[in-house]
């Protein structure tokens, strides 16, 4: 039986299914562009070299499976604005080696999903081509940058969603909206075809309802690819987690962090209650102190306004980009084309680059934040020493209106604390739910050395929860028991 007749009962269609995303997304907003046959007449070729991507049957828990992409992640058909006026009429050629190989494994693309420009922000907000609204809360974004496909998953509308994480981009709009976010160790998962905005931070991470969807996601996504060089083989892994056997029982000791200011009370008592709840279960916790705390937001955002501007100088109108109608001259023609394609914070943060990399300053900025980046590091490291895993809030506020009202943007990107020192360490993490504060989820966030992605599966699974919004479907009543879990035997 196919996927959309076991979530919507026989004798439903895709057809059925199309329409039932269609009307639950005008309020939701997180689709960009939503279209399940597209991917039947788009080119499918065999760029990855694992012979035809598209729509081979597949077996195992990903056959059938909708998936939802961030859109600023190729797939051939389908656009590729990253949220930009820029690239608002661009429909891209060619796809990512992340989405052929789910689709290898038998996943469906359905669409493309809202995000802040280029990646840029937490909110969704910075998209200028649509609005995401927090499923639990209209009037509150969903997070972001990966806002659409976070919120895309949490309405039931696909079970997994792919977005791309450069310093918490998949984990802080799953910690609003109440599902897992996953972002992979650095170099696991391929990011030929993600749309580059911090080289040294991106990663392709994805969305889920439950941790079985999200560890066979990046089963199927993992592993070298020679169309990136950053990419590594499951088999080159020498981080501190080759050394573990697979499996749960590895985590014995989770470090936890005391001290912390400036977490909102829900958050703090969350934390507070998620600690508990480790201990109930016989868990060691062994309070860790991350000194180097303090300097990450800086440090992260000296290196992704650094990469980002040299990665955007690409967009000119010329060769990528919208070009203007009339310029007097090359210049004009440039300057005019990126005037009028960035909006406000994207260009924010070009300026932000340049200026951290201006001749004679790298000294200052750029390579002082590299030398912090270390010094988180091996800090980190020492504390895996000690503990298996380190518990932290995902975001230390909750989930916010929209506009800057209620957190201006500078306040937005404090808020990056604690997903951006994974994110500069370069090792995995996952954002697990289950917590809830004034009706809103809270988010944990799980940390773990490179390479030791199965000890957050398996400290997940004792934790985690997803919730159903209200006005919403209630999930398990039309596709958790109709099987998102798929049994194709
Ligand atoms: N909020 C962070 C930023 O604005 C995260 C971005 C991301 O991970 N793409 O840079």
């Amino acid at each position: 039986m196919s996927y959309w007749n076991r979530v919507l009962g026989a004798p439903h269609t895709r057809e059925a299914y199309a329409a039932f995303v269609r009307a639950q997304d005008e309020r939701l907003g997180a689709f960009l562009e939503f279209d399940p046959e597209r991917r039947n007449t788009a080119d499918r070729g065999t760029e990855d070299g694992r012979g035809a991507g598209g729509h081979r049957r597949g077996v195992g828990l990903l056959a059938g499976l909708p998936v939802a992409v961030k859109d600023n992640i190729a797939v051939a058909g389908f656009r590729l604005t990253c949220g930009s006026r820029f690239l608002e009429a661009l429909r891209c050629p060619y796809t990512a080696t992340a989405v052929r190989r789910l689709e290898a494994a038998g996943a469906r693309v359905v669409g493309k999903t809202n995000l802040d420009e280029f990646g840029m922000g937490s909110s969704t907000d910075n998209s200028a081509l649509g609005v995401t609204n927090n499923p639990y809360d209209h009037a509150r974004v969903a997070g972001g940058s990966s806002g659409g496909s976070a919120a895309a998953v949490a309405a039931g509308l696909v079970p997994l969603a792919l977005g791309s994480d450069t310093g918490g981009s998949v984990r802080q709009p799953a910690s609003f909206c109440g599902v897992y976010g996953f972002k992979p160790t650095y170099g696991a998962v391929s990011r030929y075809g993600l749309v580059a905005f911090a080289s040294s931070l991106d990663v392709v991470g994805a969305c889920a309802r439950d941790l079985d969807t999200l560890e066979a996601a990046f089963a199927a996504m993992r592993g070298l690819d020679e169309r990136d060089h950053s990419s590594l083989a499951p088999e080159a892994d020498t981080g501190a987690g080759s050394a573990v056997p697979a499996g749960g029982a590895e985590v014995r000791a989770v470090g936890v962090l005391t001290g912390l200011e400036g977490l909102a009370p829900g958050v703090q008592a969350a934390y507070a209650s998620t600690i508990a709840k480790l201990r109930g279960r016989g868990y060691e916790l062994r309070e860790i102190s991350l000194n180097t705390l303090q300097y990450v937001v800086p440090a992260y955002y000296t290196i992704a306004t650094a990469e980002a501007s040299a990665n955007l100088a690409r967009y000119n109108g010329v060769r990528y980009g919208a070009r203007p109608e009339m310029a007097d001259n090359p210049d004009e023609l440039v300057r005019t084309a990126r005037d009028e394609g960035f909006g406000p914070e994207v260009k924010l943060r070009i300026l932000l680059g340049t200026y951290v990399l201006r001749s004679g300053f790298q000294d200052q900025y750029y390579l002082r934040a590299q030398r912090i980046r270390t010094a988180i590091r091996n800090e980190l490291n020492r504390a895996f020493e000690q503990v298996q895993v380190i518990l932290t809030p995902t975001v230390p506020v909750l989930p916010f209106a929209h506009g800057e009202g209620e957190l201006t943007a500078f306040e937005q990107k404090l808020a990056d604390q604690f997903t951006a020192t994974a994110s500069l360490a370069g090792i995995p993490a996952l954002s697990v739910p289950g917590e809830w504060a004034d009706g809103l989820p809270v988010g944990m966030q799980l940390l773990a050395p490179a390479f030791a992605e199965n000890r957050l599966w398996a400290l997940g699974r004792e934790l985690g929860e997803a919730g159903t919004p209200p006005d919403y479907p209630a999930f398990p009543e039309w596709a958790a028991s109709a099987g998102y879990r798929l049994d194709l035997g």
